[in-house]
């Protein structure tokens, strides 16, 4: 049965290139009813924080990856944060001293880099030189006498070819004579990734690891772990490297980069599950909006692409505006409630006519959004008291306010709002038909005036939804006020 996991460090925001490899990871496990197992990565002790596991296990639930096994949820294999599990580590490495594959290094940072510099200075690419190798009883008593602290280092096997076929990159092979012996556990006694990361992965019976192309130069030090300890190679599949649009590794500089963020932009997380799968993985045929449902369904590591995948911000806004269209009135309030908010559009406690309003708003504006957080521009129309005239348009503005029956319409529509008991869309939208049958003017001819009148703009959400935004008030004084 297919086990996969996502491992990740607590060392900062949830980056969307994580989410990525979790999903992927998650897919897989749903797809092929398999297990999908979280485990916190902790052993970089300054960097790592509760907060940021926090921060990756709510980013996660929001974008409903949920996990059978691991970190709270429990399982056979834990404890699931590393930093619990030092006792297991430790019982590998004397099981490793002892048969003689691993073995105690006391150089210190200062004869290593001496040595590195040695190395390079003879041009060669610097690698363990294999001082403490062989050490005697003596030696070791020698060197614990003089109060230094040993790492652990492996005995890696030389002239070896350690190979391994990747589920995206196919075969892939290193020497083993480029990598020399690596410390396995600091002085400290904390295991390095590469070493806790193999006994994880063993003891937790994961079979396939899926993770970022960035660990691919880890993978060989991992085998060579696996082979000392005479275990199983999982299955491995390293995921490209995500780019920004200008082909720069994707960064702060090419804008959000957290989980977080998108959420807070107001993104919706099927819309970004969606956008995510799609970096890497390319989908047979043209279909490029899955629900989380069918992107299982479809799911396969044999169509994720080995070159890099592109951040495509227009593409997830065109997704999520796609996913927005399908939220209820009140589902779409609750998305962009928060940008209002941050407007100032809202009061502290609205009240149910206020709720009412602002969700009209929010109906008025879908088509003009992307996310949530864009509602705050296109709402400003009305929530200020001045009319802003587009100057780019004067001309057209002008011709319309100029056209002989606009008088008329204003006129008209006028008296009508006035008679309205209360101003909705619906009869809005009436009052202009019956205009229309009352003039015999083409449409354009009657709401164009009215939209110039009381927005300035040419163009602009459905004036059914503007009259009753605006109000009664504004709305007459503004066709009051009108130059035609
Ligand atoms: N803790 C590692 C990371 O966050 C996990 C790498 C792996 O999946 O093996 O990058």
């Amino acid at each position: 049965k297919m086990k996969v996991r996502f491992a990740p460090s607590p060392t900062g925001p949830f980056h969307i290139g994580g989410a990525r490899s979790a999903l992927f990871n998650w897919l897989l496990a749903r797809r092929e009813g398999g297990t999908f197992l979280l485990r916190i990565e902790d052993t970089d002790l300054v960097r790592s924080t509760r907060e940021s596991e926090e921060n990756i296990k709510a980013a996660l639930k929001w974008l409903g990856m949920d996990w059978d096994e691991g970190i709270d949820v429990g399982g056979d294999n834990g404890p699931y944060r590393q930093t619990e599990r030092l006792d297991i580590y430790k019982e590998v490495t004397d099981r490793l001293i002892a048969e003689g594959k691993a073995y105690y290094c006391y150089c210190t940072e200062e004869e290593l880099e001496a040595e590195r510099q040695a190395q390079l200075a003879r041009g060669e690419t610097p690698k363990y030189n294999g001082h403490c190798r062989h050490l005697t009883e003596e030696q070791r008593a020698a060197y614990e006498a003089e109060g230094r602290k040993p790492t652990v280092r492996l005995r890696v096997p030389l002239n070896e070819t350690v190979a391994f076929d990747d589920m995206v990159r196919g075969h892939v092979s290193f020497e083993s004579n480029g990598i020399g012996d690596f410390v396995i556990v600091k002085s400290d006694g904390i295991p390095v990734y590469n070493y806790a990361v193999v006994i994880d992965d063993h003891t937790m019976e994961v079979t396939h690891v899926i993770r970022a192309e960035e660990h691919l130069s880890n993978t060989p030090r991992q085998i060579v772990i696996y082979n000392a300890l005479g275990w199983e190679v999982p299955t491995f599949g390293h995921i490209s490297l995500i780019m920004g649009k200008d082909g720069k590794k994707m960064s702060k500089r090419h804008g959000a980069t957290s989980v977080e963020q998108y959420k807070n932009l107001g993104y919706l997380p099927e819309a970004i599950n969606n956008f995510l799968a799609l970096m890497g993985w390319a989908p047979e045929g043209e279909q490029e909006l899955f629900t989380t449902e069918e992107l299982i369904k479809n799911f396969s590591m044999d169509r994720v692409a080995k070159n890099p995948a592109v951040f495509d911000i227009d593409k997830l806004n065109w997704i999520n505006f796609n996913y927005m269209k399908k939220l209820t009135d009140e589902e779409l309030y609750t998305l962009c409630l928060p940008s209002l908010q941050e407007a100032g559009y809202v009061s502290a406690q609205p009240d149910e006519a206020e709720k009412a309003r602002l969700t009209m708003l929010c109906v008025c504006l879908k088509d003009h959004i992307s996310y949530g957080a864009q509602i705050k521009e296109e709402a400003a129309m009305f929530f200020t008291d001045s009319i802003s005239i587009d100057e780019e348009h004067r001309d057209d503005i002008k011709a319309v306010l100029a056209e002989e029956s606009c008088p008329t319409v204003l006129a008209a529509f006028s008296d009508k709002l006035k008679a309205m008991d209360e101003v909705t869309p619906e009869q809005v939208k009436a009052a202009i038909k019956a205009i229309m049958k009352e003039t015999k003017l083409k449409g354009k001819f009657v709401f164009m005036p009215i939209r110039v009148a009381i927005t300035g703009q040419m163009h602009g959400p459905d004036l059914n939804y503007i009259v009753p935004l605006l109000g009664r008030d504004t709305v007459l004084a503004r066709l009051a006020s009108v130059d035609t």
